[in-house]
């Protein structure tokens, strides 16, 4: 009898011990793929913790784009305004890749601009890889193509600082540590695929995360030719725009006026002798 509740109480025990010992593996696991997926920025050179290779990144983001178009109502049918989008996206990219030349780096992403017919939510994204989106609430509200400039150069610059696989990566952290080990050994089965493109377009970025894609817009812009202070002009529309509610952007992007004051900000810093003159607005 004594041996009995002996033994019971050893096997309670033991079972804690087990219990919490495999929970120590699991989280020094999670930790240990964390800060050893160290990879090199191949725009910025810059080390960052992320799993997904660029090519995975161009993948999802194809993948998860019919997704993203159909919940905003498909694409505009307006061939001359996608035309447009289509030409400040390219100047943008031409002005990236002289730099990168420069730098001696080559860009490995696949960028392609949709406008999406959604005229309810005044918004902009980008899904990893390249895939960029503007609503036509934000787009038909542009007064400038300094300020489409503006706009597609802060979504681009999400890409290039692979904001989303950064995300993913601290996520699949985030799940280790709570015990389901997630997505371990990087296998992309369907499923995993299919939750990870879900969570990908109800993503949202942080503050450091958007501002940093700020400054991307004001590089690019000021790079490709436009007033990078046509910026300013976007953060009045996503102002006015939250008058009558807030636009979708406000619960993904920092308040127009604390970024305003970053535009400016970066623009002084980037541009101490002022900016160069002949920029188009
Ligand atoms: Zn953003």
């Amino acid at each position: 009898m004594s041996y009995g509740r002996g033994y019971g109480r050893r096997r309670r025990g033991g079972g804690l011990k087990i219990r919490l010992l495999i929970a120590a593996v699991m989280i020094g696991f999670s930790l240990f793929s964390y800060y050893s997926t160290g990879q090199v920025n191949p725009i910025t050179g810059e080390k960052q913790r992320v799993t997904l290779s660029p090519d995975e990144e161009v993948a999802m983001g194809l993948q998860a784009a019919p997704a993203m178009i159909r919940q905003h109502g498909d694409l505009l049918p307006n061939p001359a305004a996608q035309q447009k989008l289509d030409q400040i996206g390219g100047e943008l990219l031409s002005a990236l890749n002289a730099w990168l030349r420069t730098e001696g780096r080559t860009n490995p992403y696949r960028f392609e601009f949709h406008l999406l017919s959604d005229n309810q939510s005044i918004n902009a994204f980008a899904l990893p890889g390249g895939q960029v989106f503007i609503t036509n609430a934000l787009f038909s509200q542009l007064q400038s193509e300094g300020q489409l400039a503006g706009v597609v150069g802060h979504e681009i610059g999400h890409v290039l600082s692979r904001h989303s696989a950064q995300r993913m990566a601290k996520q699949r952290l985030t799940s280790g540590i709570t015990g389901a080990v997630g997505m371990a050994g990087g296998s992309f089965e369907s499923a995993r695929m299919a939750k990870m493109v879900g969570n990908m377009i109800n993503m949202k970025y942080g503050r450091q995360d958007e501002l940093e894609s700020d400054r991307w817009g004001i590089l690019l812009c000021a790079e490709a030719g436009y007033d990078p202070s046509s910026m300013i002009g976007v953060m009045d529309i996503l102002e006015a725009g939250s008058s009558g509610g807030p636009p979708e952007m406000m619960s993904t992007h920092p308040k127009p006026a604390n970024r305003k004051e970053y535009i400016t900000n970066v623009i002084r810093e980037v541009f101490p002798n002022g900016l160069p003159t002949g920029l188009r607005k």
